[in-house]
């Protein structure tokens, strides 16, 4: 596979591994998984993307007023200074979602629309968010403005619909705040629904602005598709997904399961899964919003028990509270889906102290040229 190079690959630093050919970032990825989980079972080979490019549909670009040129530009945050760094062609972001971004620069200028000046408190566009659906083709174009006025509002959806036709719908979300790629819980839909839908191993979700969607989908359907086989389920179980997000794994789950709890800690998300609980029918499915350590501690304190627990915990991996609960409920089985493998080996090592032990460890490449692994482990009660 030729390997594509990247012009602002230093100033921006998303890519750390984009100057590795691909195979060797692969290699790279899984040495650092079985020096961490060779300890506790073998390391299957991890799962490569065929065509590792412009997987990521979400994209998000900065803008700013370039005073000398008179000119609005726009480009990426730089990772941790939050310093816009312009660019024309990422090589990992959705292609249509960068020629959409660019349209909205030029449109600003041709409206004389100036993005929004931090220092001084002045001008309109802030960012612009687009999503688009892997199966679906639907695409959100998110213009966060710093002021609720839109002048012209109306030629300007319609001069950018003229320009991608494919957008499904466009919303302004108006964020006072300075904080960099915020939204605000003030969104006006300018066109179409406000939302767009997307499907993931034949189910349906529905992908809001704010909502949390996995940003490679192609990836993501084979992640699922492997914690769906180390949950091993035959339609009998009970499944405890904690960490549960939009509900994602669980509604997955619940197809062949007798029931199932997600467990979320995050409020819009939890209102995101029980909606997409109701756009597929499902009714085997119930939320729960709260710390997964205290919920599933008062679950084991209550006796309750889970055949398959799945967790998906953020970087920072599992609480040591909700581990402990995890020892006393005595499941079956647990599918670990982890994005740090650095976490996951600390976790597994208070898991399989007494109770668990590893069966299989598989890790999907999600993040093509960054150094983010993300990796899926079967335990079975010992
Ligand atoms: N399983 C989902 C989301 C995983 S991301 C999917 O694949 O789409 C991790 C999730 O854990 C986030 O939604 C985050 O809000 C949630 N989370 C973080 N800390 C938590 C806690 N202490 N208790 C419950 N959920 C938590």
């Amino acid at each position: 596979m030729d390997n594509k190079t990247c012009k602002v690959n230093k100033k921006c630093g998303g890519c750390q591994l984009v100057h590795m050919p691909y195979r060797e970032q692969l290699e790279y990825k899984q040495k650092k998984l079985e020096g961490l989980l060779s300890p506790f079972c073998r390391v299957e080979k991890i799962i490569g993307m065929a065509e590792p490019y412009y997987y990521r549909n979400k994209v998000q670009t900065a803008y700013f007023y370039d005073y000398k040129r008179k000119k609005n530009a726009c480009g990426v945050f730089q990772s941790g200074s939050g310093r816009i760094i312009q660019t024309d062609a990422c090589l990992i972001e959705n292609k249509m979602a960068g020629e959409i971004a660019e349209s909205v620069r030029a449109l600003c200028d041709s409206f004389k629309l100036r993005a929004y000046d931090e220092r001084k408190g002045f001008g309109f566009l802030r960012h612009v968010l687009i999503r688009c659906g892997y199966n679906t083709g639907e695409i959100m174009v998110v213009l966060v403005t710093a002021t609720p006025v839109f002048p012209s509002k109306n030629n300007f959806v319609k001069a950018l619909l003229k320009k991608h036709p494919d957008i499904t719908t466009i919303v302004q979300n108006i964020n006072p705040d300075s904080i960099p790629l915020t939204l605000s819980p003030r969104s006006k839909t300018l066109y179409g629904r406000g939302y767009i839908e997307d499907t993931l191993c034949e189910m349906k979700f529905r992908i809001s602005p704010e909502s949390f969607y996995q940003v490679n989908p192609a990836q993501c359907e084979i992640l699922y598709k492997k914690a769906m086989e180390y949950a091993d389920l035959t339609g009998n179980e009970t499944v405890f997904d904690s960490y549960c997000g939009t509900g994602t794994i669980g509604l997955i789950a619940s197809k062949n399961a007798k029931q199932v709890l997600g467990v979320e800690l995050n409020k819009s998300a939890v209102k995101d899964a029980v909606s997409n609980a109701k756009i597929n029918g499902v009714n085997n499915i119930y939320f729960l919003c709260g710390d997964a350590g205290e919920i599933g501690e008062s679950m084991a304190k209550e006796g309750e028990h889970f055949d398959v627990v799945i967790m998906d915990p953020p970087r920072a991996g599992a609480t040591e509270k909700f581990l402990k609960s995890l020892i006393k409920m005595k499941s079956e089985r647990i599918v670990y889906v982890s994005c740090n493998p650095e976490t996951l080996a600390r976790d597994l090592g208070i898991l399989t102290e007494k109770a668990y032990e590893v069966k299989a460890i598989q890790g999907v490449d999600m993040f093509p040229h960054t150094k983010h692994i993300e990796t899926v482990v079967q335990l079975i009660h010992k």
